[in-house]
């Protein structure tokens, strides 16, 4: 079993956490906001007050932070605490650059880096089936193994650091796009006076009927959002995706107007709801 810190215990790093130490693993565990935190404590963590205090000792130190800023700010902070030898698993959504950025850190810091961001949500999360799009040299995977078991149900190994960031930016301009489209069917549907159930049904099982399409759709139709994956990260990683296709001479128009539509979404104040609530602002 590792030592392991992990600096971030939101909706996705709380879960990790508690699988980790559900385990066995000893967790050391540190969040921005210290409650939330807390509440792992009670199950064996060691909850900390500074990032650097979490990463004393540790062998593994995993970042499931909001986005490159706040991880290189806090590992900039840990970097103190941070064991000789130790390995970074650096699990946030962060993008292309900011992946490369972070490697740069990692070197300076002499830690071993790993840029393995995650597909899933909170259930997944919860249930330790997120899929993890690692990518980082062959010599430390064998470390990684005992900790992507326990939190993901597949781990693809896709090459050097910063594959597997690249990777989620490219599975997060489908996703989006999956969204955004919904938003509009669902919108243009009530204006058409065709129930959206009966769009949702005529689509349910087929080859465009994306199992996401039941999920999400209901709740566009409920006007129900509760918060897996909020509409304040869905502006962030659509804002990655124009960022990633700008630096390679890419015109993306469809992740453009997406863009425009998440930023609308949370000036309009639901930024915190899930990110189906960017149907509120489909057809404005
Ligand atoms: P979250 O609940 O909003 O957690 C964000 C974390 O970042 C919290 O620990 C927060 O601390 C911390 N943070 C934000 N700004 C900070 C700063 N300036 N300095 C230090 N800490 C800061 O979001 P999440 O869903 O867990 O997301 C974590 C990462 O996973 C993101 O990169 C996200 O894109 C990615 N992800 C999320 C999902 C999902 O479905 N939710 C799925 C795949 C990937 P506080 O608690 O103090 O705010």
């Amino acid at each position: 079993m590792a030592t392991i810190a992990v600096l971030g215990t939101g909706i996705m790093g709380f879960p990790l956490a508690r699988n980790l130490l559900d385990v066995g693993h000893d967790v050391r565990a540190w969040n921005r906001t210290a409650e939330k935190a807390r509440p792992l404590a009670d199950r064996g963590a060691t909850v900390t007050a500074t990032p650097a205090d979490a990463v004393a000792g540790a062998g593994i130190v995993l970042t499931m932070l909001v986005d490159g800023d706040a991880v290189q700010r806090v590992m900039r902070e840990a970097r103190v605490g941070v064991s000789e030898n130790a390995l970074w698993l650096q699990m946030s959504t962060v993008g292309a650059r900011w992946a490369d950025q972070l490697e740069d850190d990692a070197r300076q810091f002499e830690l071993g880096y790993v840029d393995a961001p995650v597909l899933g949500t909170i259930r997944p999360a919860e249930q330790g089936e997120l899929v993890i799009l690692a990518s980082g040299p062959v010599e430390v995977r064998e470390v990684c193994t005992p900790v992507f078991d326990v939190i993901g149900k597949r781990t693809l190994w896709v090459g050097e650091a910063g594959a597997g960031s690249r990777l989620k930016v490219v599975v997060n301009a489908w996703l989006l796009g999956l969204i955004g489209a919904l938003a509009e069917s669902v919108t243009l549907a009530e204006a058409l006076g065709t129930d959206p159930r009966i769009f949702l049904d005529a689509i349910d099982g087929g080859p465009v009927g994306a199992p996401y399409a039941q999920i999400k759709g209901a709740a566009m139709i409920a006007q129900d959002y509760p918060t897996a994956f909020p509409v304040r990260h869905a502006l962030k990683d659509s804002r990655l995706v124009l960022e990633a296709a700008q630096v390679e001479g890419v015109h993306l128009k469809l992740a453009e107007a997406l863009a425009e539509r998440f930023a609308e979404a949370v000036d309009a104040g639901y930024g915190d709801e899930d990110m189906a609530a960017v149907r509120r602002v489909a057809g404005t």
